[in-house]
């Protein structure tokens, strides 16, 4: 009768709002007024982050829905969003404090990431991280991601950006809020047709390539296997320093990752092992990636350059006594 369905064609509507939820959700519920706001942190596609304070420091990211014009669709949509953010309790996920569901004031509150992105670490920094941090760094992110599939989430849209390191732990944020953000941005008429903001398109598996429409976003296949593409790219670019198809046109991209090439890794320093992950994690077939779990136990089993020797392997201290 006139209803936005969020669900999708062919889901059933059990996915409405719960009764009994939207009574414990009031818990969650922050009001508006009670959030200080400081300096913008940053501007994403969907929200501005703020720098903020309530009962200490938070992040507040506020969430540009003024060019909607049916408020509830979103505030349902965002609500269930909320719901499973509130699931959350994870060392290396960030923690979420609460959310003002107040239409048009929509924020997420969270604490206040430390330290800075993997992002600007590899792509703005140019950190190098060594093969050993990088295995250390893409543990903490499979335990994290591990523990949201564990709980029925998948994140959507896994980055480096998404990704901070504070003093060598690694806080997972924006897990979940793909629909409810891109719903918000769908209204905006910004952007291409395909909606495809730069350094997204490297971390879509091919079944979410291929299904790329023109303002049809809500509707992308997304998975924990399309999860586990996504972490091969943030493990490539952990390894390489750089995007894959580096340099390409997105149309090249879509082109390329649909039919299922793949960025090509003979120029990569790195053992058979790592590169393996990598193939694995980019499995055209969704059924052939691996699961969180494997790659944590996948990359324990990784040896790891040795920092002490035992007798039997003496060090050779030739190329250190060359100076
Ligand atoms: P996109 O919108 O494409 O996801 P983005 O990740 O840069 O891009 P946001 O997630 O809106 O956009 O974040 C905006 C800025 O706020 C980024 O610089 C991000 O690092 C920062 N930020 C987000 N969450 C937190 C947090 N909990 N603590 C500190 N900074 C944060």
């Amino acid at each position: 009768s006139g209803r936005v369905s969020l669900s999708g064609s062919g889901s059933t509507d059990d996915s409405r709002w719960p009764r009994q939820n939207s009574l414990s959700m009031k818990e969650w519920d922050i009001p508006y007024d009670e959030l200080k706001l400081f300096e913008v942190i940053g501007t994403g596609r969907f929200g501005t982050v703020y720098r903020g304070s309530w009962h200490g420091a938070v992040a507040v990211k506020l969430l540009h829905v003024n060019a909607l014009s049916d408020h509830s669709v979103p505030l349902d949509t965002f609500k269930h969003e909320v719901a499973t953010f509130r699931k959350t309790r994870h060392e290396n996920l960030v923690l979420f404090m609460g959310a003002c569901m107040k239409p048009p004031r929509l924020a997420i509150v969270t604490s206040l990431c430390k330290g800075m992105t993997l992002f600007t670490h590899i792509h703005l920094r140019k950190d190098k991280f060594t093969n050993n941090k990088s295995v250390i760094v893409a543990q903490q992110i499979s335990q994290g991601m591990g523990y949201l599939h564990a709980r029925g989430i998948v994140h959507k849209d896994l980055k480096t950006k998404n990704i901070f390191l504070e003093n060598g732990k690694v806080v997972i944020t924006d897990f979940g809020l793909f629909s409810v953000t891109k719903l918000c941005f769908g209204n905006n008429a910004r952007g291409d047709s395909l909606g495809i903001p730069p350094g997204w398109l490297c971390y879509l598996a091919p079944e979410v390539v291929r299904a790329l429409r023109p303002h049809a976003s809500l509707h992308l296949p997304f998975s924990k296997a399309t999860d586990v593409y996504a972490f091969g790219t943030v493990w490539y670019e952990l390894l390489c320093g750089e995007y894959p198809f580096k340099g390409q046109p997105p149309e090249a991209i879509i082109w390329q990752v649909g039919k299922g090439v793949k960025q090509s890794l003979a120029n990569m320093q790195a053992s058979r092992d790592i590169k393996d992950i990598l193939m694995l994690c980019w499995s055209y077939r969704s059924s052939e990636r691996p699961d969180f779990p494997h790659l944590l136990s996948t990359l324990e089993k990784l040896p790891r350059k040795r920092l002490a020797r035992s007798p039997s392997h003496p060090v050779h201290l030739s190329r250190s006594a060359d100076s």
